[in-house]
């Protein structure tokens, strides 16, 4: 199952930086999540449920946050928002628009971490978390 590997691999990153912060807590693990990236959302709100489970992230929420799917129309040569990930068509004069400029994101946002000796609340970027991005965001 796709989404429990990406679920697993989220788990491994903020395990990862927690481990790094000395056993930050992980708050929320936030992600962008675009319509083409091949993942349901909800499965894997659920299979990350499943893979937090026994790990010290057992109350780590993931907050996905998703991405609108942007292509370029040809015709009005103007950027649109489209609206059905079937058709890829311009919602203005109904071209298909096959160049996709957003829309397969799948790649961490933040991680909201509570350092453990301060109890400060801080957001690690995802230049932080290089590593997740060379585990699953660059499958096909
Ligand atoms: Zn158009």
């Amino acid at each position: 199952m796709h989404e429990l590997s990406i679920a697993l691999s989220l788990i491994d990153v903020a395990t990862e930086e927690s481990d790094r912060r000395g056993g930050a807590a992980v708050l929320a693990v936030h992600l962008r999540l675009g319509p083409l990236a091949g993942v349901v959302r909800e499965a894997l709100l659920s299979a990350f449920q499943l893979a937090r489970e026994d790990t010290h992230l057992a109350e780590t929420e993931l907050v996905i946050e998703d991405v609108p799917l942007l292509a370029f129309c040809p015709i009005c040569q103007q950027e649109r928002t489209i609206a059905s990930v079937q058709e890829l068509c311009c919602p203005v004069c109904d071209t298909p628009c096959g160049d996709v400029l957003q829309g397969r994101e799948l790649e961490i946002l933040a991680l909201e971490i509570v350092e453990a000796e301060t109890d400060d609340r801080t957001v690690a970027s995802n230049q932080d978390c290089q590593k997740l991005q060379s585990d699953i965001f660059l499958e096909p």
